[in-house]
């Protein structure tokens, strides 16, 4: 299993938490406003492909996307972060700049300009 597939399984929780909810939503708002009109449409709906539906209807699935939206784009920034601190340390190395705490160029090598560079890409750079 690599990074990508961790972090995604790491959501498994959270994102079967909003599909919960979404489901719960829909089922208590079907069971109020049943009628056997209703229920004809929505059984015409479940086997329409996502393609073949109006623009109005598509946009109500993406709706309920759109709630899933910022738990996948901290995921991302999250495996982005943990790339480019991978890099910095990476570049870190070939000066030594980071064995000792102490800059064994005194910080001036490209080496260690480089990862300061790449940290300061990072999502969380410049935060508390
Ligand atoms: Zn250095």
């Amino acid at each position: 299993m690599d990074r990508s597939e961790e972090i995604a399984n790491g959501m498994m929780e959270r994102l079967a938490a909003i599909e919960h909810l979404r489901w719960s939503q829909w089922h208590l708002h079907s069971q109020s406003t049943w009628t056997p009109d209703r229920v004809d449409r929505w059984t015409d709906l479940a086997t329409t492909l996502y393609e073949n539906l109006s623009e109005e209807l598509k946009e109500k699935d993406r709706e309920e996307v759109r709630s899933y939206l910022p738990m996948i784009v901290s995921a991302l920034r999250a495996a982005r972060d943990e790339a480019l601190e991978e890099a910095a340390k990476l570049l870190e190395k070939n000066c030594q700049c980071s064995f000792d705490g102490s800059l064994g160029c005194g910080g001036t090598c490209e080496d260690f300009q480089y990862s300061q560079s790449v940290r300061a890409l990072k999502s969380d750079a410049g935060k508390p």
